[in-house]
């Protein structure tokens, strides 16, 4: 969805942990009744796989093979899926000379840029599925030891913090499993090895890094021979294989596919999935998708007249019911008060720009409101989704008593209505104004104290940004 988008989206919801987002990006949390964003879930990685193999692998395989797939490449130049080809050669019989005999081989290829696992010398395998050479990092043994000293440095501190514990129940293994990328049985297990060492402080057996003043001489052609850029990988090529970081192309080497995550999003306050994936790699379904869309009135920007300091302008907005509830929604002016409460009585003439203050762990909400909204007054009714009315050209249906200075069409369960909006006198940049609105939602969720559906009215806020500012109509 938001690949779809071009530049920034003029309409954003206001989440109840104060970030502003498009409404493609919020949740809606059926317990709650609340609009949630990707900052106030809790994120929990169900599976990983690969995206090209499709095979899914535990965490702890995941993580032993340092989240790459083992069967799958990716193009070393673009970062691009590779390609396995046949060739056939015809050789000689191993037995008899005067015969011939025809094998088969495979090499890895790039359809986008045309690498080739040939071009970096890699011998053709007999095997489609691999046996590929592996590339050995220079620094392998280093890392390796490294780990190893700081997984043994964890088991101490846990030991540590054990003793302290001593008389909480507790234990606590996970920490340091997080921490070291130790797994909690190997945790356990070195713990268990504890007695055989104790007392003993754990004796480092890694070298230290040391500084040095002295540095090695570039070399000559550094300064004498011409660059070939054709020659030199770029700075993406490198860092996509970090062990080795190849500074020729010739020494390009296929990389092994990172593994992908599925996820589910979880509800902060009532702890309630808001998002789970289905299972199998190759789904693209949902078990639970509680998008905002599915749920909230979805409002869109349709035109705005130039927008002038000291002028009205004219606004059309339209608005969408997605559910298959009939429903009403009044749209109020922002509730500043309810935003902002530092607001005090006396300033309850909002002054002509109003910083809002919002929680803290709001990202983006610092936002200005720098202009008036002339919102309708009345009540508008709208009808459920039907998916089947837009080939219905009939147009039948139920009349509203709409004034048609507001109401500029209905189509189905969609409204577009007509506004004004004005900046304020040293307003500049971009338009920015808000509202709230009220609207009808049924809860069709049941649970054992709630048998029937639940009618309610919630509140959503919305900020429109609705184009430049110009100083005069001259
Ligand atoms: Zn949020
Ligand atoms: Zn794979
Ligand atoms: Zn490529
Ligand atoms: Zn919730």
């Amino acid at each position: 969805m938001a690949f779809l988008m071009y530049g920034d989206p003029k309409v954003k919801y206001l989440c109840s942990c104060g970030s502003l987002k498009p409404i493609s990006r919020i949740y809606f949390c059926r317990h709650c009744m609340k609009v949630k964003c990707g900052f106030c879930v809790s994120h929990e990685v169900d599976l990983h796989y690969c995206s090209n193999c499709l095979e899914n692998l535990p965490s702890t395989e995941a993580r032993l093979k340092k989240n790459r797939c083992g069967y799958c490449f990716d193009c070393p130049s673009c970062q691009i899926s590779l390609n396995t080809r046949a060739v056939s050669q015809t050789v000689p019989h191993p037995d008899d000379p005067t015969k011939t005999l025809t094998k088969k081989s495979y090499y890895l290829v790039c359809a986008f840029c045309r690498w080739s696992s040939r071009e970096a010398s890699i011998p053709d395998q007999s095997v489609a599925t691999g046996g590929w050479p592996e590339l050995k990092s220079p620094h392998a043994k280093r890392v390796a030891d490294l780990v190893e000293h700081y997984q043994d440095i964890s088991v101490q501190e846990k030991e540590e913090e054990e003793k302290k514990k001593k008389f909480q129940s507790r234990p606590a293994y996970f920490h340091y499993a997080e921490k070291y990328g130790l797994s909690a049985a190997v945790a356990r297990k070195r713990l268990s090895n504890l007695p055989q060492r104790e007392n003993k402080v754990h004796q480092s057996t890694v070298e230290p890094s040391k500084a040095t003043e002295e540095v090695d001489q570039l070399p000559d052609e550094v300064f004498f021979e011409p660059i070939r850029l054709s020659q030199i990988t770029t700075v993406k090529q490198r860092l996509a294989c970090p062990e080795v970081q190849p500074i020729d192309v010739s020494n390009l080497h296929p990389i092994h596919k990172s593994l992908l995550v599925k996820r589910s999003l979880r509800c902060r306050d009532c702890e309630h999935n808001v998002s789970k994936p289905e299972f199998n790699p190759s789904s693209t379904k949902f078990k639970i998708q509680l998008s905002a869309f599915y749920h909230v009135p979805d409002i869109k920007f349709l035109t705005c007249e130039p927008v002038f300091i000291g002028k009205r302008s004219e606004l059309i907005i339209t608005i969408c019911n997605p559910t298959q509830h009939q429903t009403s929604f009044k749209l109020h002016p922002f509730e500043l008060a309810l935003l902002s409460p530092k607001l005090s009585e006396d300033e309850e003439e909002a002054p002509p720009t109003l910083k809002l203050s919002l929680p803290d762990s709001a990202r983006d909400a610092q936002f200005q409101i720098n202009g008036t909204i002339k919102l309708p007054t009345t009540e508008f009714q709208l009808l459920p989704r039907d998916d089947t009315a837009e080939f219905d050209d009939s147009n039948k249906g139920p009349t509203f008593n709409d004034d048609p200075k507001v109401v500029v069409w209905r189509r189905g369960n969609k409204i577009a209505l007509r506004m004004a909006v004005m900046p304020n006198q040293e307003a500049e940049g971009l338009l920015c104004v808000g509202f709230a609105m009220e609207y009808g939602y049924v809860n069709t969720m049941t649970t054992l104290e709630k048998k029937e559906p639940q009618k309610v009215k919630l509140r959503a806020h919305i900020v429109l940004h609705t184009g430049q500012i110009f100083k005069s109509s001259q």
